[in-house]
């Protein structure tokens, strides 16, 4: 079921406060406008009615499925592929979340997890897209940004055509996902990742580890060789940069 409505203030945050009663569906909102579109941890995502796809998912999982893990990951593999398809070149995937066109930010993910009172889990997925960002397009704490004209260099296809490439893939991606785990497209993730073999910063809330980038392991988890070996890092609260 998809519901397009004009503006609300968040997507993923309509879903996660008034999930739609589970009708075996999958539930899709789009947004026009959002007043208050969020990244991880308290980040803002902009974006332009006509000029950006904002929309989330409200995927369930099977009754006693385990925590799903690299759902983020999956998430940013169903757009890369998605435009790939449309023609674009240099797609490449920045760990946990980003999908980037020759190194600029095309779209942000933002998975939350949605508990229920049976101990049910649900993921609310939410994607934005820029298509053609305005001329005076400023946005903050960001070095490059792109968009769909820009990658394409010619006009994307219409917003509801996008959509409904976007959810055929993710479908397809999720369904693998929830048979086989994220082991299943992890070779798939790291064929894109933008930054396999190069050094990079993982900074958290307090502290910061540069290593290099080795790729993500069966749970999508970062693997980063430092001066004390191979760490593994969750995506939790963290943001990469590279060196
Ligand atoms: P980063 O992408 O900087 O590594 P992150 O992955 O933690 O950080 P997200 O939560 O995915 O960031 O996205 C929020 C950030 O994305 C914002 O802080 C802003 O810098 C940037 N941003 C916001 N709107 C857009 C947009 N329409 N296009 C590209 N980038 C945007």
């Amino acid at each position: 079921a998809i519901e397009w409505v004009d503006s609300c203030a968040s997507t993923n945050s309509s879903l996660m406060e008034h999930p739609p009663a589970d009708d075996g569906k999958v539930h899709v909102l789009v947004a026009e406008r959002q007043s208050a579109g969020r990244g991880r941890r308290g980040r803002q995502w902009q974006s332009w009615a006509e000029g950006s796809l904002t929309f989330s998912l409200l995927w369930r999982f099977a009754p006693g499925a385990p925590v799903p893990a690299g759902l983020s990951l999956v998430a940013g593999l169903a757009v890369a592929r998605t435009i790939e398809q449309l023609g674009v070149l240099g797609v490449q995937l920045k760990w946990p979340n980003d999908v980037l066109v020759n190194g600029e930010k095309l779209a942000g993910i933002l998975v939350e997890l949605l508990p229920a009172r049976d101990r049910s889990l649900s993921a609310v997925i939410g994607i934005g897209i820029n298509l053609q960002l305005p001329p005076d397009a400023h946005i903050e704490h960001h070095a490059g940004v792109t968009d769909l004209m820009r990658a394409l260099e010619h006009a994307p296809p219409s917003r509801p055509a996008l959509l409904a490439r976007l959810l055929a893939e993710l479908q397809a991606l999720l369904d693998t996902y929830a048979l086989a785990g994220f082991p299943a497209l992890r070779g798939a993730w790291e064929q894109r990742n933008a930054f396999a073999e190069l050094p990079v910063r993982i900074s958290g809330e307090r502290d910061a580890s540069d290593g290099i980038c080795l790729g993500v392991d069966e749970d999508g988890a970062l693997l980063l060789r430092t001066s004390d070996g191979v760490t593994r890092i969750l995506a939790g609260d963290v943001s990469l940069r590279p060196l």
